[in-house]
C-alpha cells in the first residue's frame, strides 16, 4: 500500500497565468539557453526540451489549491481551487473508473483561491453520483452552498443532480475514509484554516497550506504538533521571501525556510513548497528556491562547526501536475 499525491494546483490567492508579455521573455530566455547550452541543430530540440524539466519550460502552472490522494482503491480531495476543474476532466474521461464518485472532498477553509473551482467539478452535475464535502468550520454547508448561489453561478445548490453530503469534523480527532485515515489540524491562517495529516500503510502527507507558521516551536504548536511529525511528504506555504514574510506579518502565508527548519527539527522526508504568489513568475519561484538552497547550506555549516549533522531532507517547489509516490 503506498499513498500518490498529485498536485492539481499549486498558485495562491487568485488563479494567475503568464501575460502574453510574461510568455515572450520566458520563451525568449528558453531559446537563448538553447544556445548557450551548445546546442545549434533542430533536431537538439526534443532533446533540450526533456533535460530541461517541467517547471523551466513551461512554468508551475497557473491553477490555484487541489490536491488529489490516492491509496489503493481509496481518493480524497483536499480543497476545491481551480486546479479541481483538471482533475474533473481526467474523473469525466473515465479513465480512473470512477465517474459517480463516492468523492471525498476535505476543505481546509473557504477562501476564494479554493472554493473558486468547486462549480466546474462535473460530477455535481451527473445524476446517481455522491460528493461528500468535510471541513472541521460548521458553516460548511451553508458556505458549499453559497458557491453555487446566483448570481455569482447559474446553477442554484439544489438543482445538482448529485447527492451531496456534508461532515462536520472534530479537530484533531483521526476519520477513516476507507483505508485512509485523515486528522485535521489548525493551522497559522486567518479565518481559520485547517491542515491535514493523511496516513496509509504506514506513510503520511502533512498538507500545511495556507499557514503564516507564525508557531513553529514545539511548546508554540502545542496540540497541533503531530500535524508535522511522522511526516513523509509535507506540503508547505511558501508564498513569500523572508523579508515579505516580515512584512506582511498576519497576512497568513509563509516562507520556505520556515517550513524548512520544521521538517529539519521532526525529521520530515520530503518537503514540496506551494502556494505560489500570483505575481510570481518561473524566474521568481526559482530566486525562492535559490534562497532555499542558501538557507539549507548555511544551516549545515552551522551544524558542521558543531561536529552535528543535520537529517537529509529532500525539497522542491511544487509545479501544477506534479505526482509523488510514497
Ligand atoms: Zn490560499
Ligand atoms: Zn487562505
Amino acid at each position: 500500500m503506498s499513498l500518490a499525491v498529485k498536485f492539481w494546483g499549486v498558485r495562491g490567492s487568485l488563479p494567475s497565468a503568464p501575460t502574453p508579455q510574461d510568455w515572450s521573455n520566458h520563451i525568449e530566455g528558453v531559446i537563448r539557453n538553447f544556445f548557450n547550452s551548445g546546442f545549434r541543430d533542430p533536431s537538439q530540440i526534443s532533446k533540450f526540451v526533456q533535460n530541461m524539466g517541467v517547471p523551466l519550460l513551461g512554468g508551475y502552472g497557473a491553477a490555484t489549491t487541489c490536491v488529489e490522494i490516492q491509496s489503493g482503491h481509496t481518493q480524497l480531495i483536499i480543497d476545491g481551487g481551480s486546479g479541481i476543474r483538471n482533475l474533473s476532466e481526467r474523473i469525466m474521461t473515465g479513465t480512473t473508473g470512477r465517474a459517480k464518485g463516492p468523492f471525498h472532498i476535505f476543505m481546509t477553509h473557504f477562501h476564494w483561491d479554493h472554493v473558486i473551482g468547486l462549480p466546474f467539478f462535473t460530477p455535481h452535475f451527473i445524476p446517481g453520483c455522491e460528493v461528500h464535502y468535510y471541513a472541521v468550520q460548521p458553516e460548511l454547508e451553508a458556505t458549499i452552498r453559497g458557491v453555487f448561489r446566483q448570481p455569482y453561478f447559474p446553477v442554484p445548490f439544489e438543482a445538482l443532480k448529485a447527492k451531496v453530503f456534508f461532515h462536520v469534523l472534530e479537530p484533531r480527532k483521526k476519520i477513516s475514509i476507507d483505508d485512509l485515515q485523515v486528522t485535521p489540524y489548525k493551522l497559522d491562517h486567518p479565518d481559520p484554516c485547517w491542515g491535514l495529516k493523511v496516513e496509509a500503510g504506514g506513510k503520511s502527507y502533512a498538507h500545511c497550506v495556507d499557514t503564516e507558521g507564525t508557531r513553529v516551536s514545539r511548546e508554540e504548536l502545542g496540540e497541533d504538533l503531530p500535524l508535522y511529525q511522522n511526516i513523509d511528504l509535507m506540503y508547505f506555504d511558501a508564498q513569500y521571501t523572508l523579508p515579505e514574510l516580515a512584512e506582511k506579518a498576519n497576512w497568513g502565508h509563509s516562507a520556505a525556510q520556515v517550513g524548512l527548519d520544521i521538517a529539519l527539527r521532526e525529521g520530515i522526508k520530503q518537503v514540496l513548497f506551494a502556494h505560489h504568489d500570483p505575481g510570481a513568475r518561473v524566474e521568481q519561484i526559482l530566486e525562492l528556491k535559490r534562497q532555499t538552497g542558501e538557507y539549507l547550506d548555511s544551516l549545515e555549516q552551522f551544524a558542521a562547526q558543531n561536529n552535528e549533522k543535520n537529517p537529509a531532507v529532500i525539497w522542491d517547489f511544487a509545479h501544477e501536475g506534479l505526482e509523488v509516490k510514497l
